[in-house]
């Protein structure tokens, strides 16, 4: 494998040169069932012909002219986000990190312009995934992730998912926010309860907080509404969007109320690339999408049909799959062994899936998988399942076989 590249990923030695759909072709020919979507990115599939389109279009015409200009894709875009969700105002980024730095920042900033600068703090989760800035590792607290990299950036502390008592016991006179996933995607699709994220609305309000909402990965239609606030059926004041956004562009988006957004002023914040007009026609092109009448009732309908067939599936592998876990087309399989070991599996029955904390395999396929790609995928778990049962009884004659 090429060597000049920093070695910050354990990579697979499988590359693709081209995709269609939920498909993907690697350069040796294999066709592969792409249940990983470059991780919940590719909602549309890949190559999907509206947003190649737009794009090769927006292309032809200007990609970049710096935030310095109207971009009037850009204001579309905001406008439609804001149409769709509780926004008044949108800030273009173009990565889930980047995205929710500005929710931070959003969050530390209404307190100060609403005269409490000493409101800093903001609340975070165990388990939870912000991104690999130096800000976002600090608000998820992952100890893997920040060792070695210095002094580890003030203003947040931790409470347990579901604990609202330890919530309360962690709020301070310092503290400016909640922020949280609907789900935990990256630290194993946990699934955050309605009633806990009902209680923390009510806190926010009661103390004068900001409640944020990481939607990174849960935007976008992965639950089976545009977001997952929708799901819990609590409203947040400042949300970040990115993965699904692009459907494979790098975009994200920090998304506020008005009210939230107040402090932020010209000069406050910034971006060279974000929001440009190639990234907005891709946004708007994903919309255009996502937006049509029925879309999100079928993400609902496959969701409901490939749960019921994992679940089938877990009966008949207990030994490989503990539970079955998730919200929408954001699905985990708490494995019994380690979760590399099911990948690996899948891998070799040519479907694609992507590891999460908490042993887990997350199964997050592109939000326009039919139901014969979802039994196409639910045939090839059964396989993976079945030879990792094999190789479990007999290791070395399969080890000889291979
Ligand atoms: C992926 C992800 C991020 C980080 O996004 P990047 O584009 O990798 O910076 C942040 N939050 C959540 C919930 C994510 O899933």
């Amino acid at each position: 494998m090429d060597s000049h590249l920093l070695p910050a990923y354990a990579r697979v030695d499988l590359a693709f040169e081209r995709g269609e759909g939920v498909w993907l072709t690697a350069t040796n020919g294999d066709r592969y069932l792409d249940f990983a979507s470059g991780v919940a990115v590719n909602a549309l599939g890949h190559s999907h012909p509206h947003v190649v389109e737009a794009i090769t279009e927006q292309a032809k015409r200007v990609m970049h002219v710096s935030n310095l200009y109207r971009i009037p894709e850009g204001e579309r875009l905001a406008k439609r986000l804001c149409a769709l969700s509780f926004a008044d105002v949108v800030f273009f980024a173009n990565s889930g990190a980047e995205a929710m730095e500005g929710v931070i920042k959003i969050v530390r900033k209404y307190q100060s312009a609403n005269g409490h600068p000493e409101r800093y703090r903001i609340l975070t989760f165990e388990g939870s995934f912000h991104g690999r800035t130096l800000a976002t590792l600090a608000a998820a607290k992952n100890k893997k992730h920040l060792d070695g990299f210095g002094p580890i950036m003030d203003g947040f502390d931790q409470a347990p998912m579901g604990d609202i008592e330890a919530v309360k016991r962690a709020i301070g006179p310092e503290t400016a926010g909640i922020l949280i996933e609907p789900v935990q995607g990256e630290g194993g699709v946990r699934v955050v309860p309605p009633s806990f994220a009902k209680a923390l609305r009510a806190l926010c309000d009661e103390r004068g907080l900001l409640l944020a909402f990481d939607e990174v990965q849960t935007g976008i239609g992965r639950l089976g509404e545009m977001f997952g606030y929708q799901k819990l059926g609590v409203t947040p004041d400042v949300m970040g969007l990115a993965k699904g956004l692009g459907a494979g562009f790098p975009i994200g988006a920090c998304l506020a109320t008005a009210e939230a957004a107040k402090g932020m002023t010209p000069g406050t914040h910034g971006s060279t690339f974000g929001g440009n007009p190639l990234a907005m026609a891709a946004g708007n092109a994903v919309l255009d999408v996502v937006t049509k009448r029925g879309f999100m009732e079928h993400v609902r309908e496959m969701a409901l049909l490939f749960k019921q067939r994992l679940a089938e599936i877990k009966d008949r592998h207990p030994s490989v799959i503990a539970e079955v876990r998730g919200e929408g087309l954001l699905i985990g399989l708490k494995c019994q062994g380690p979760n590399g070991e099911l990948i690996d599996a899948l891998r070799a029955e040519k479907l694609l899936a992507v590891g999460a904390g908490d042993n887990v395999a997350r199964l997050v396929p592109p939000l326009i998988v039919t139901d014969a790609e979802i039994s196409d995928a639910v045939a090839r778990l059964d396989r993976a399942c079945a030879a990792i049962e094999r190789n479990r009884q007999e290791p070395r004659k399969q080890g000889a076989a291979e």
